[in-house]
C-alpha cells in the first residue's frame, strides 16, 4: 500500500465527523491535523501522497520533498496554494477536486443576493436595537424584487458560476456573463459581454473565476468606478480577485450599494479591518465549502483522485 500524509487535517475535520475510510481503505494514511513548514518536510518523509487544505506549499518547500512524492491532492477545488510549477519540476503530479460542493457555493450566492434585495441582516440588526422605524416609517433601506434584476457572474461557464445561473434564472433574473472560456446555454437571458459592459450593467455581480496572476486584484478601483451605486459585489471564489483596500474606499464612498464576502485577504480580515463595521457588507467565514455533506462528498472524491492515480490514470490534474 502507498503511503498517504494529511498534512492539516483540522482545516476539513473540525467537527471530528468526517468518515475516512475510503482513503484509509486504499493507503497506509497518517493524518495530522496542523504542521509548519519544519513539520511538512519531516511529514512528508517516505510518502507517496500527500493531501493538503488551503496549506501553503511554495517552491521553497516543493523543492525539498523526497523523490517519495509522488502526487499532490488539493482537498479542495482552488489550488492556488500550491506551486504547481515547482511540483512539475519535480515530476510531482498535482490533482484537485472540481466539484465537492458547487451546490452550496451557489446556494450561499442566491443567499446573499436575496438578503441585499430585502435588507435583511439591517432590518433584523434595527429590531434587535428596538428601533421599530421600518414598521412606520418610509423605508429607506434597499428592498427591491430580483425578478429583471441583472447577475453578472464573472467565471460563468465554470461549475459554481453556472448553478448560480441556473438558480437565479429560475428568480426571473437577466444573466451577463464573462469568462475565459464561452459555453453555450441555450437561454435567452443569458449573454456573454466584455467585463466593462458587464461590470457598468449588473445589479449584482458575482466573481467565480479562479486566483491565478491574471485574476489577482481583477476588481480594482478603475473597475469598482464602472459599477452601478446602486449594485453590490459578491465575492465566494478567492479574496485577492479583489483589492480589497479599493472596495474598502468604494463602500466607503457610497460608489457601490454593498458587498458580500465569504472569502476575504486574508483570512480571517485583521479585527480592525473597517468591513466588519459597514452595514452593507455580509462577511461569511469562507463557509461555502463547510457543510457536512460537502466536507464527506470532498473525502470520497479524494479517494477517487488517490484511487485514480494508484491505478496509473491519475484524473483531475492541474498540472
Ligand atoms: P471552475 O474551474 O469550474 O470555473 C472557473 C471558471 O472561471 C471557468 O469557467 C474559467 O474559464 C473561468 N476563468 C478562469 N480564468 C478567468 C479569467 N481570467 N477571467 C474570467 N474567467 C476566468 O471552478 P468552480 O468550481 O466554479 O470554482 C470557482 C472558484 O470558487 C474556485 O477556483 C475556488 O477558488 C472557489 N471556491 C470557493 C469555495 C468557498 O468555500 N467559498 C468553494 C469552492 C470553490
Amino acid at each position: 500500500m502507498e503511503n498517504t500524509v494529511f498534512l492539516n487535517l483540522e482545516k476539513l475535520n473540525f467537527d471530528s465527523k468526517l468518515d475516512f475510510s475510503p482513503i484509509e481503505e486504499l493507503t497506509t494514511f497518517t493524518k495530522h491535523d496542523e504542521s509548519s513548514s519544519i513539520e511538512i518536510l519531516e511529514r512528508v518523509k517516505d510518502q507517496t501522497i500527500i493531501i493538503t487544505k488551503e496549506l501553503a506549499l511554495g517552491r521553497d518547500l516543493i523543492s525539498q520533498f523526497p523523490p517519495s512524492v509522488k502526487l499532490i491532492c488539493e482537498a479542495g477545488t482552488g489550488y492556488n496554494n500550491i506551486d504547481i510549477v515547482a511540483a512539475r519540476e519535480k515530476n510531482i503530479t498535482v490533482c484537485n477536486i472540481p466539484s465537492y460542493s458547487t451546490q452550496a457555493v451557489a446556494h450561499l450566492v442566491i443567499t446573499y443576493i436575496l438578503n441585499f434585495s430585502s435588507s435583511l441582516i439591517q432590518q433584523q440588526m434595527m429590531l434587535k436595537e428596538k428601533n421599530f422605524d421600518n414598521f412606520t416609517k418610509h423605508l429607506e433601506l434597499p428592498h427591491f424584487e430580483v425578478k429583471n434584476k441583472t447577475l453578472g457572474v464573472i467565471g460563468g461557464s465554470g461549475a459554481i458560476g453556472r448553478e448560480v445561473i441556473k438558480i437565479a434564472l429560475a428568480l426571473g433574473m437577466n444573466i451577463l456573463t464573462y469568462s475565459r472560456t464561452q459555453k453555450p446555454y441555450g437561454d435567452q437571458n443569458v449573454h456573454f459581454v466584455s467585463l466593462e459592459d458587464l461590470l457598468k450593467q449588473s445589479d449584482f455581480v458575482s466573481l467565480h473565476c479562479p486566483l491565478t496572476p491574471d485574476t489577482l486584484h481583477l476588481i480594482d478601483k478603475d473597475r469598482l468606478a464602472l459599477m452601478k451605486p446602486s449594485a453590490f459585489i459578491i465575492n465566494t471564489s478567492r479574496g485577492p480577485i479583489i483589492k480589497e483596500t479599493d472596495l474598502i474606499e468604494a463602500l466607503q464612498n457610497k460608489r457601490i450599494a454593498g458587498a458580500a464576502l465569504d472569502v476575504q485577504d486574508p483570512e480571517p480580515p485583521r479585527q480592525n479591518n473597517p468591513l466588519f463595521d459597514m452595514h452593507n457588507v455580509i462577511l461569511t467565514p469562507h463557509i461555502g465549502w463547510k457543510r457536512l455533506e460537502s466536507r464527506q462528498r470532498l473525502i470520497k472524491l479524494v479517494a477517487v483522485n488517490i484511487q485514480s492515480f494508484i491505478k496509473g490514470k491519475p484524473i483531475n490534474v492541474v498540472n
